[in-house]
């Protein structure tokens, strides 16, 4: 269900004026004259944007985001107080207090549109992230930067020389906690700074490579996750650059306080999804990778064998399967440590790994083995694979902490199936595994073969010493 906007205003005239501009746009609006109005209207159904306008009568801003922010029905309404045009102090009071925004009771119907169209977004992007975070990490809310957070980097390109920005950069104190940074758009399009939090976007006069950087620095890889604040006098000609991407937009009149808010709330904006982004990778990787050797640990296996069975079943390929396991492990850790003994089966896994193709699958299967999936390889080239990454393991001793170089083996067992055999890769996982034992019994450091089997259910393979 489309949301809608709730302007709560006591003057008559500045409501039906507001609703007038926003009445082409694809949201229905709503109006009220109080706050107790406002809330009541909130309480019923939540909008998604409030336009509250900064002279209404007992408002105090603050508490009204504050108390639509700690109940999750609310808190993700985005707040915009409208406030006297040329009324600095107001509009730098309504964003301290927490609100999204600022706009003007005589904001142009193209502006306001084009910032009603960002603030949804904003709400929209908000409701995604909450469905993936705790609700204190929500972005857009006026949450303080935590301390020792490093300086929040904004970096100003402009395309010709603009003092009065450039004046306005030179403004801001260290209590800001912004390191204000310059950078000529050519340089900001071709390499984009890694540290930059903001980037603040000064339009030149013809617009057109203000609006190019724009677009080059959404999509440049180092900077698509920093926030863009576009600086701009032509409002209303043209597509407006918060429906091109930027984040938000002012005139070149900002003040230095203003300009300062406006760049701490997108930083922390910012912040926030990298931090969440990392989060999200590293429980991937936990998922999936296992911490002493990067390999694929055995949730990863048991998935990818899940899906080669499915394959399989849909299309019958070789494949071969093999289980590697360290020889005499036990004496290693008992000789050398197990600080010592970590580090040499962290060696072994990228041994192994690096002989293997793009196509092939390692995991760690258990404490001291790995298992080896070679898509498409029949017996006899699974038995030339296996040989080298034995000869590999033998070859390349270990370097540890007090200088010894320790030399490990491994035993392999194999088994592969041919394009007629149907066989799970539980099955050959079961072969490869007898396999194994029985290398391990014939002496170790070797490679031993399950014979296929031809028929499921067979008993137990025969098996034949490859080595
Ligand atoms: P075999 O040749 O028969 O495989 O002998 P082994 O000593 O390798 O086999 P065993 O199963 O007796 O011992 C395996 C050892 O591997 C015991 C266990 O403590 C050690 N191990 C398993 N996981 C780790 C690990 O993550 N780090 C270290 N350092 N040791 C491990
Ligand atoms: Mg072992
Ligand atoms: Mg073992």
């Amino acid at each position: 269900m489309p949301g809608y906007v709730l302007i709560i205003d006591a003057l008559s005239n500045r409501r039906i004026h507001l609703r007038a501009q926003l009445d082409t746009a694809a949201y229905p609006v709503e109006m009220a004259e109080t706050q107790t109005e406002g809330l009541a209207r909130i309480r019923k159904e939540a909008p998604d944007v409030v336009i509250i306008a900064d002279d209404l009568p007992g408002l105090r801003l603050r508490q009204f985001c504050k108390l639509l922010r700690s109940n999750p029905q609310t808190q993700l309404i985005t707040v915009v107080v409208a406030v006297q045009k040329e009324n600095q102090s107001a509009r730098i009071s309504a964003l301290s207090a927490g609100a999204y925004d600022v706009i003007d009771y005589t904001a142009e119907t193209i502006d306001l549109k084009a910032r009603l169209r960002s603030f949804m977004r904003n709400k929209h992007c908000s409701e995604d992230a909450k469905m993936r975070a705790s609700p204190e990490k929500v972005q857009g809310l006026a949450e303080a930067i935590p301390d020792f957070a490093p300086n929040i980097v904004a970096t100003f390109v402009s395309c010709s020389a603009n003092v009065p920005i450039d004046e306005t950069r030179r403004r801001f104190d260290s209590s800001t906690g912004i390191d204000a940074r310059c950078l000529a758009a050519d340089a900001a399009r071709r390499n984009p700074e890694p540290e930059t939090d903001v980037y603040v976007l000064i339009e030149s006069r013809s617009g057109d490579e203000t609006r190019e950087t724009l677009g080059a620095l959404l999509t440049h890889p180092v900077s698509r996750h920093s926030r863009i604040l576009f600086v701009t006098d032509s409002n209303g000609h043209g597509t407006s650059p918060l429906d091109l991407g930027a984040h938000d937009q002012v005139s070149s009149d900002v003040t230095a306080t203003e300009l300062a808010i406006r760049i701490q709330r997108l930083a922390r904006g910012k912040r926030t999804a990298d931090n969440e982004r990392k989060t999200t990778t590293e429980l991937a990787q936990k998922a999936y990778v296992d911490a002493l050797t990067g390999l694929n640990n055995r949730n990863a296996m048991e998935e990818y064998l899940i899906r080669t069975d499915r394959a399989l079943a849909e299309q019958p390929r070789k494949v071969a399967i093999m289980i590697a396991d360290v020889d005499c492990f036990k004496e290693i850790n008992d000789n050398h440590g197990h600080a010592a003994g970590d580090l040499i089966l962290a060696h072994i896994a990228q041994t192994l790994k690096s002989r293997l193709r793009a196509g092939d699958f390692i995991a760690r299967y258990g404490g001291e083995e790995f298992l080896i999936v070679l898509p498409d390889v029949a017996a006899g080239q699974a038995k030339c694979v296996a040989q080298r990454l034995r000869n590999a393991v033998a070859n390349t001793p270990k370097a540890i902490e007090n200088g010894t170089h320790v030399r490990a083996t491994i035993s392999i067992g194999i088994a592969a199936a041919g394009r007629s055999d149907r066989q799970s890769t539980t099955d050959l996982r079961r072969a490869a595994d007898t396999a194994l034992y029985v290398a391990k019994r014939n002496g170790r450091n070797r490679i031993e073969f399950a014979y296929r089997e031809t028929t499921i259910g067979t008993p137990a393979p025969k098996i034949s010493a490859a080595q």
